[in-house]
């Protein structure tokens, strides 16, 4: 009796933890391919929705990242804005504190300001990305956000 009750404790214990740490988000686009590690630091799943094209000249899309994931610093020549859609991440500004961005959240990423975002620790992020203007440009990539500037929170 004893033994079973043990049993059913740990079972329980593990339950709890197991939902912790694979909270799912819920996805509503395709979840796509792995982005390169060239750009994305653990992983991030970004998937076009709307090619750039010269009727629009915006570029739509969504990428999920798994907890810890995130972007490298980039820009964007005519900016971008974040829609974002299930979960928790960060959002920095070269410069400024990290902010956190959550479902419901939507973000203005000014032109040719260097920036990241990703998910946060605990807790993975869908996030739509708009970027208007495509003919000025799409994206400029720069080196990744080390371990130590994704853990600075004030
Ligand atoms: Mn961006």
């Amino acid at each position: 009796m004893v033994l079973a009750i043990t049993i059913l404790s740990c079972n329980n214990q593990n339950q709890e933890k197991m939902n912790t740490n694979t909270k799912e988000l819920v996805e509503i686009f395709p979840k796509g391919e792995k982005g390169t590690n060239d750009l994305f630091t653990g992983n991030a799943y970004p998937t076009a929705l709307v090619d750039a094209d010269s009727v629009y000249n915006t570029l739509v899309g969504n990428v999920y990242f798994e907890p810890g994931a995130r972007s490298h610093w980039h820009s964007h020549p005519a900016g971008q804005i974040l829609i974002i859609t299930d979960g928790i991440g960060y959002h920095q500004i070269e410069g400024k504190e990290i902010e956190i961005i959550k479902k419901g959240d939507v973000v203005k990423c000014p032109p040719n300001v260097r920036h990241w975002h990703g998910a946060s620790a605990d807790v993975g992020l869908q996030q739509l990305y708009i970027i208007p203007k495509t003919d000025e440009g799409i994206v400029e990539w720069n080196e990744a956000v080390t371990d130590e500037q994704y853990s600075i929170q004030k």
